[in-house]
C-alpha cells in the first residue's frame, strides 16, 4: 500500500460448488499477490490427508468451536456437510486496518453473514463449473468415493442457487482466464474511490 495514499482493505470472497477449480484460482492469486492473505478458517471437521493445522484450518473439536462463537471470535460460522466452519474475526480485522487483503475460501451461507459483519469491505466471486457433467468428472478425477460425489453433486445445485448474492460470476472455462478475470476484479475492487482513506468525503 502506498503511504501518501492509503486505502482499507478488503475482503475477497470466492465461492464455488466443490471441484469447480476455485483452490486453484485462490493459490494463483495467492502466488500473485503479496497483499493478499488466505482467511484460514476453524472447523469441527477431521483433518484430511495432507492437511496441516494453521495451514488449512484451525481443527477445532465441538465444544471449542462453540466456546470461539460464544466469545464473539467468529465473523461468521456456518454448518456445511453436518461440519461447523467459521472465519477467526481478529487477523480479518487487523489485515483490513493495514490496508491489506484477505481471501476466503468459503460457501454461500459465509458470504452472507460476511457482507453483513463487514458492510462495504466485501467482494464476493461466485466461480461456476463449466457445465454441471464437468463437475462430475473433476470430482472423480480428484477420487472422492462415490456417495460423497452424488452429496456434493446435489449441494452444488443448492450452493449455484445463491449464485445471484455475489458481485461477480466468473465462468472456470480455462483455468487461466479465470484467474485473470479474479485477479482483474481484485485489482479494479482495490482501485474504488471507496476504498480510499486518503480521499476527503469519500
Ligand atoms: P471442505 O470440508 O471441503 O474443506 O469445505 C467444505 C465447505 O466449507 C466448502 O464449501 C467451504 O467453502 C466451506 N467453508 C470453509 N471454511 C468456511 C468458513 O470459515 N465459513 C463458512 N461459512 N464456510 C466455510
Amino acid at each position: 500500500m502506498s503511504a501518501r495514499f492509503p486505502r482499507r482493505g478488503l475482503c475477497l470472497v470466492l465461492a464455488a460448488p466443490s471441484g469447480a477449480g476455485k483452490t486453484s484460482i485462490s493459490r494463483a492469486l495467492l502466488a500473485a499477490e503479496p497483499g493478499l492473505h488466505l482467511s484460514i478458517s476453524a472447523t469441527t471437521r477431521a483433518p484430511r490427508a495432507g492437511e496441516a493445522e494453521g495451514v488449512h484450518y484451525f481443527f477445532r473439536d465441538r465444544p471449542a468451536f462453540d466456546a470461539m462463537i460464544a466469545g464473539s471470535a467468529l465473523l461468521e460460522w456456518a454448518e456445511v456437510f453436518g461440519q461447523r466452519y467459521g472465519t477467526p474475526r481478529a487477523p480479518v480485522a487487523a489485515a483490513l486496518a493495514r490496508g491489506e487483503d484477505v481471501l476466503f475460501d468459503i460457501d454461500w451461507q459465509g458470504h452472507r453473514q460476511l457482507r453483513a459483519a463487514l458492510p462495504g469491505d466485501v467482494v464476493g466471486v461466485f466461480i461456476m463449473p463449466p457445465s454441471l457433467g464437468d463437475l462430475e468428472t473433476r470430482l472423480r478425477a480428484r477420487g472422492d468415493a462415490p456417495a460423497e460425489i452424488a452429496h456434493r453433486m446435489a449441494a452444488a445445485e443448492a450452493e449455484i442457487a445463491h449464485a445471484g448474492e455475489f458481485d461477480y460470476c466468473v465462468v472456470n472455462e480455462t483455468i487461466a482466464a479465470a484467474i485473470a478475470t479474479t485477479s482483474a476484479i481484485l485489482h479494479a475492487a482495490r482501485a474504488a474511490t471507496a476504498r480510499q482513506v486518503w480521499i476527503p468525503g469519500r
